[in-house]
């Protein structure tokens, strides 16, 4: 027997002196202390043995035993210091050339056209002002010369909030609760500007708005609009002329010119739609212009006086244009887009051209 005893522990001190993982480490001690390993099992052997026998075995297996025991567990401890001197001895080269990947992405060509005109606006003096596109029908429509009952409210179909979707807002009376629209013009931001600044005023505002249209290659339901508005003393039609050939000029080059001609826009008198001189034929007419030899860009005229009063400004001495384009068709033009539902698609194919 205690032969049998000294050639496991010499077997085994063998194979964990020689093992090199703690898995394997896991293994010997299962094989010796586990359910049917060769310690656990020995001393059931013991009830066949003289009692001298016993007697003399017992102290040296418990020593064996504890031999065993003591080694596999120094082992476990050597091989994890070996792990941790091995973690701290490894070194992070950051001075190591690394690949990185080329691909990345760019501004939607909508925001780059924004920013572009933006940027010529902010030379003239024009501060840019965000309002929201959730608004009242009061700062949308009824601040602007446009009242509930007006036949000028079919010229945009615009989407109301249902049921319950009621405002507080800022009118004369304050109780007032108002409908909530989601803004079909930029124009909403007009009098609530004209309310915290006094003339003279340079505000320009671009941003989203929504019509209910019928979608086609020229129409969206959700679309933008940029807008000026200057408001100072001898105001004039003349200044319109003057900010349209300057936009054009600056967007298009120095061979385009701008006329402006007699159209109906509720707030404002007069009104007028921006014409910028066809940059395909140059005037000749052609497909895109329909032979008129002009492409129709933008809406403009003189702020309407109930607008102006309704913003606290006297009209008795200051007077204020309204200047607005459609980035979307701008963009269009330049690029040559043939459906404008393109714009907002999200399609990487389209977009990644520019
Ligand atoms: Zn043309």
């Amino acid at each position: 027997m205690e032969e049998k005893i000294k050639q496991i522990q010499s077997e085994y001190l063998e194979k964990t002196e020689q093992a090199k993982s703690l898995g394997e480490l896991d293994e010997i001690f299962l094989a010796l202390f586990g359910k049917n390993g060769e310690i656990t099992l020995l001393p059931k052997d013991f009830g066949s043995l003289p009692k001298d026998e016993v007697k003399a075995v017992a102290p040296v297996f418990n020593q064996v035993k504890q031999e065993l025991e003591k080694a596999i567990n120094d082992k476990r401890y050597a091989i994890r210091e070996e792990g941790y001197k091995k973690l701290e001895q490894e070194t992070l080269d950051l001075d190591k050339k690394t690949e990185i990947k080329k691909r990345q992405g760019h501004l939607h060509p909508l925001t780059q056209f924004e920013k572009r005109i933006a940027d010529l606006f902010a030379k003239l003096g024009f501060q840019q002002y965000d309002s929201p596109q959730l608004d009242t029908d009061y700062m949308t429509f009824q601040v602007l010369n446009i009242p509930e009952d007006s036949p000028a409210r079919d010229l945009q179909d615009t989407f109301y909030i249902e049921n319950g979707a009621l405002a507080y807002v800022d009118t004369p009376d304050k109780d007032t609760k108002e409908k909530l629209v989601l803004r079909s013009h930029t124009s909403n931001s007009e009098v609530r500007f004209m309310r915290e600044h006094q003339p003279p005023i340079r505000m320009m505002a671009i941003g989203r708005c929504f019509r209910y249209e019928n979608l086609d290659a020229r129409h969206e339901h959700t679309f933008d609009q940029f807008e000026i508005v200057c408001i100072d003393k001898g105001i004039n039609m003349g200044n319109l002329q003057y900010l349209s050939e300057y936009f054009l000029k600056e967007v298009f080059g120095t061979e385009i010119k701008a006329r402006l001609r007699t159209k109906y826009y509720p707030q404002v008198e007069p009104g007028a739609g921006i014409d910028g001189l066809c940059i395909f034929c140059k005037g000749k007419g052609c497909k895109v212009c329909g032979g008129v030899g002009w492409l129709e860009l933008g809406g403009a005229g003189m702020i309407h006086p109930v607008a102006l009063k309704n913003g606290g400004i006297d009209t008795e001495v200051y007077s204020g244009l309204a200047w607005g384009i459609s980035p979307e068709r701008m963009i269009m033009l330049i690029y040559g887009i043939e459906d404008i539902r393109l714009l907002r698609s999200g399609d990487l194919k389209f977009l990644e051209k520019f």
